[in-house]
């Protein structure tokens, strides 16, 4: 394989955009080294802990901080929609929004604010170049995430396509919805490939998460076989949710089916957190897991137990 070392921006034509809503960079936590992790807008579930409810629309969004707010009425007067309006909760109607922007630009106390940028792969690996040192000295690189991120997976190829030229490594986390044709193209291009298994019951994984789990159980079979074909590392994660998923035997049959799949070794049991919730009050929505417990310590290290005895390498986080 032909690796560049040096990036320098084509000078082409503006091409694909994609629309990202977060990098995060210096990250040791999502994947092997130090990482960025770019976060992709779209997603066909819905979880009702989801910490990123700003990515699951394919459009940019305007996050509302109520407590910044001092009522002036700017972002009414020029809001082209009639969207911005002061009477509604969270301020913006985001059925009527169109994302233009020019509420956040005459917002002079910062309670407006726009989530979602569409970019050029070049634009962003440009952004991301900036820390190509530390991949290349800690074996880090590129983490995707979202949303889904295969919703806007030809976006993603060409973003992953460029991150291998320049020899960095990628790693994605995925609900491992997609259509196999879109696995096909995009899985062989990951070094580290981790995805969520939420439940093995697809009713009630339906009921938590808005679809079934039928194709994303008949994917991680598939994932597993190329995986295992092109040497990449595939990790399971599970979330761990009371209430929907922290049951002993729930997730000893999570456990069971992960290390059913060829060359899986890994699983990861990742403690619910309520970290995202304020940001449905910013989008004018109800966040319906108020009040849920990140599961104690000890009972994370029980649930360890139950996936070592499974036979697999378990670890807690990330
Ligand atoms: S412009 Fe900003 S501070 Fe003024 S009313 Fe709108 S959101 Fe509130
Ligand atoms: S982004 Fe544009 S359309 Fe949306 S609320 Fe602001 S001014 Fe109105």
């Amino acid at each position: 394989m032909h690796v560049n070392f040096k990036w320098e921006p084509e000078k082409k034509e503006e091409g694909r955009k994609g629309l990202v809503f977060n990098i995060q960079r210096f990250s040791v936590n999502d994947g092997p080294g130090i990482r960025s992790i770019v976060f992709l807008n779209g997603c066909p579930l819905r979880c009702k802990w989801c910490c990123n409810p700003e990515s699951q629309e394919l459009r940019a969004i305007v996050m509302f901080k109520a407590q910044n707010c001092v009522g002036c009425g700017n972002c009414e007067v020029v809001c082209p929609t009639g969207a911005s309006d002061l009477s509604i909760p969270g301020k913006i109607d985001h059925s009527k929004c169109i994302a233009c922007g020019k509420c956040v630009d005459v917002c002079y106390h910062r309670a407006l604010e726009m989530s979602g940028k569409w970019t050029t792969v070049d634009e962003l690996i440009k952004e991301l170049y900036k820390d190509t040192i530390s991949y290349r000295r800690s074996g880090g690189g590129i983490t995707i995430s979202g949303g889904e991120a295969m919703v806007q997976h030809e976006f993603l190829e060409e973003l992953l396509q460029a991150c291998k030229g320049l020899g960095w490594t990628t790693a994605i986390e995925t609900t491992g919805y997609a259509s196999k044709e879109v696995l096909d193209k995009i899985v062989p291009l990951i070094d580290y490939f981790m995805m969520d298994i939420k439940h093995i019951d697809k009713d009630v994984h339906k009921a938590w998460t808005g679809v079934s789990n039928e194709l994303i159980l008949k994917n991680a079979f598939h994932i597993a076989e190329i995986c295992q074909q092109i040497g990449s590392q595939y990790i399971i994660r599970v979330p761990i949710i009371p209430g929907f998923n922290s049951d002993p035997e729930v997730v000893r049959g999570i456990a069971k089916f992960a290390s059913s799949l060829p060359g899986v070794k890994d699983l990861h049991l990742l403690p619910y957190h309520d970290l995202g919730s304020n940001k449905y009050a910013m989008m004018g929505k109800d966040y319906e897991l108020f009040g849920v417990q990140t599961p104690e310590a000890d009972y994370m290290e029980y649930l360890k137990e139950i996936v070592e005895y499974e036979g697999l390498n378990c670890k807690i986080g990330g």
